[in-house]
């Protein structure tokens, strides 16, 4: 049997994990306390040490580490990409904002989802990461941050959020926990390809984060030419979710829309998107198209998309371009892990090399 990881037990769990193990009760609160900082068993100097040493046996603490960090000459972005216990790694991405620093996380290693735009999918799904992978990713980026924190978490990384459901839920809750490190959940954007019955799911968990739906199309038909997901959720029913999930949370819903060349960018996609959207309390965010080169899809100019843009505000659709950030050392989403395990690099754990920061 795997050793159990303890940075995914809210403070009541560990509780009853000491109780189990033999050992008192309300070192629970120092233990959860440690954990939340990034803090190891090994340096956690308020705990007796033959209590550290039964834990080190016992239990996992910290599951992950950053292998690799590039640094955008151009804003300040910073890539990294983190290795787990076992080997697999996934990427991160801090982008520095003038409302604080926002954290792209990944929720799975790779992606079995299959939308044709995007690199994260190509070799389909590792493993679901989990809460507590998902928690270490957060708190070494704030080790990377100095005196600065993470501010925002959008899981826009690599996987589809809703399909790890369980752990990406528990990491929510986990992650905004007051006596951890209390990330408001208004802070945090949870993205779906559109699993509807997810979104319904989501919507009844109490939990107020912004729910971005990756659209990318106006109608059935035009998604399913690049979104697999779209065979099995009709268009009108993940509307209807979205409807529901504003309803129950009382928040707005974020359309995402990649612009792709021919496909979805003429004029009169944008007033069948519009039309769809009238009513509803969303706001539309387009992204140029980040064309992955195993893909013959082609983005759109600045002129094409702010042409796009123009269409939906005289419609009076709220919508946004997104500025690009990191152009120089990002790629498409799910590109670094791809040139990662191109390289067949070998990864030492054992060794435990850290690349220092330069
Ligand atoms: N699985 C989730 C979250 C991960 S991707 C989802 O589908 O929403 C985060 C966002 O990046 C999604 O909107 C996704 O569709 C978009 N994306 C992926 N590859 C892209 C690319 N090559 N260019 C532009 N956007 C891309």
């Amino acid at each position: 049997m795997s050793k159990p990881a303890l940075l995914q037990m809210f403070p009541q769990e560990l509780s009853q994990y000491l109780k189990d193990i033999g050992q008192p009760a309300y070192r629970a609160a120092q233990l959860f306390h440690w954990l939340h900082k990034g803090v190891g068993f090994n340096n956690m100097s308020n705990l007796p040490l033959a209590l550290r040493e039964e834990l080190n046996e016992l239990a996992v603490d910290l599951p992950a580490r950053i292998i690799e960090r590039f640094e955008s000459d151009k804003d300040g972005t910073v890539k990294l990409l983190f290795a787990m216990l076992d080997g697999h790694c996934v990427e991160g991405v801090l982008m520095h904002y003038r409302y604080g620093v926002t954290l792209c996380l990944s929720t799975q290693v790779g992606c079995r989802m299959g939308c044709s735009f995007c690199a994260s999918t190509l070799e389909g799904l590792a493993r679901n990461l989990s809460a507590a992978e998902m928690m270490h990713m957060v708190l070494l980026a704030n080790g990377e941050l100095g005196e600065e924190k993470v501010h925002n978490i959008v899981l826009m990384g690599s996987g589809e959020p809703l399909d790890n459901y369980d752990e990406v839920v528990r990491f929510l809750r986990l992650v905004s926990h007051e006596e951890g490190l209390n990330i408001g959940l208004r802070h945090i954007s949870l993205s779906t390809c559109g699993l509807a019955n997810q979104i319904d799911r989501l919507a009844e968990e109490g939990l107020p984060v912004t729910l971005s739906v990756s659209l990318h199309a106006p109608n059935d038909e035009i998604r399913q030419q690049t979104m697999p997901v779209a065979r099995s959720v009709a268009f009108k029913d993940l509307l209807a979710s979205c409807r529901n999930y504003i309803s129950k949370t009382g928040r707005r819903v974020v359309f995402e829309y990649a612009l792709v060349d021919g496909l979805n960018n003429l004029p009169e996609h944008a007033r069948e998107l519009a039309g769809r959207l009238r009513g509803m309390q969303c706001h539309v965010n387009l992204i140029p198209l980040n064309p992955v080169k195993e893909r013959s899809l082609q983005s759109v100019t600045k002129k094409q998309a702010e042409g796009f843009l123009r269409e939906l505000e005289k419609l009076n659709i709220s919508v946004s371009l997104r500025r690009e950030m990191g152009e120089d050392i990002a790629g498409a989403c799910g590109q670094l892990r791809r040139r990662y395990l191109k390289q067949g690099a070998a990864l030492s754990l054992e060794k435990n090399e850290i690349p220092q920061k330069e």
